[in-house]
């Protein structure tokens, strides 16, 4: 089945307003039919960059959210909050909040269940340690991760999913996951789904590639079967790279 690639640029803590605006406003000229391009950029620039991307096909989504509506939470952000400033879609489950800020599957699960209940869309995240990959047990976490994250869901809500595997000792270090083991994850997975929730549902899902892509791997990488696209850390950060990720996507 052909699945439209997505590529969804991820920002983490960087880009001041200055520097979102001088990408955005150059981002805002280019335009590709064949990829569904993303953004995350920072909570402070969410709102700006969005006005600034009204008129262009590019979505801005959120890094985070947290699963109440509102409350005593300080320092957090709602779904509702996001829906009311036009934020449709949340990253849920990035390997940096899972262990920098002891985000565990049954804290995702919540998440994941608010953004669904407010029909907000996800990018929900999974990837193993290197530890994990050494002691040969990659598969079973990547299947903990996924049924105690979305597992809960009905299958009517599986389209507002899209998933993005992230070996997380592929992240930030330059180490790219080798063509066979991205393959083998995303098969893994969609196999995963299609035990559970069937063919219809596993072949429409689409799964992101996401760990040191860059210009140069970025082709064969979403050249692959299950590879529907990828999810870009820091190469998300220089515009030039950013552009030719997305042209290797659109071209496919
Ligand atoms: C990420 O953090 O989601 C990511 C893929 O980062 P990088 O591209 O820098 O490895």
């Amino acid at each position: 089945m052909k699945r439209k690639k997505i590529v969804a640029g991820n920002w983490k803590m960087n880009m001041n307003m200055k520097e979102s605006n001088d990408f955005v406003s150059k981002l805002s000229k280019v335009s590709f039919d064949n990829v569904d391009v993303k953004l995350a950029p920072s909570f402070t620039n969410l709102y700006h960059i969005n006005s600034m991307l009204d008129s262009s096909k590019i979505e801005v989504i959120s890094q985070n959210m947290h699963y109440e509506q509102r409350g005593a939470y300080t320092g957090e952000i709602s779904a509702e909050m996001l829906l009311s400033i036009n934020i449709k879609t949340s990253i849920i489950g990035h390997s940096e909040r899972r262990k920098l800020f002891k985000e565990s599957n049954k804290i995702l699960s919540k998440k994941v269940s608010s953004a669904i209940k407010n029909s907000m869309n996800i990018v929900f995240c999974v990837g193993e340690e290197l530890v994990d990959r050494k002691n040969n047990n990659y598969f079973d976490v990547i299947k903990t991760q996924i049924s105690e994250g979305i597992f809960h869901l009905k299958s009517n809500e599986f389209k507002n999913i899209i998933l993005a595997y992230e070996p997380v000792w592929a992240i930030g270090t330059g180490i790219t996951a080798n063509l066979h083991q991205i393959q083998e994850m995303h098969e893994f997975i969609r196999d995963l789904i299609n035990k559970n929730f069937g063919s219809d549902i596993s072949n429409k899902l689409k799964i992101l590639y996401g760990g040191s892509i860059k210009p140069n791997n970025a082709k064969e990488i979403f050249f692959l079967k299950d590879v529907d696209g990828g999810l870009i850390g820091g190469a998300s950060l220089i515009f030039s790279d950013f552009i030719s990720i997305v042209k290797s996507a659109n071209e496919q």
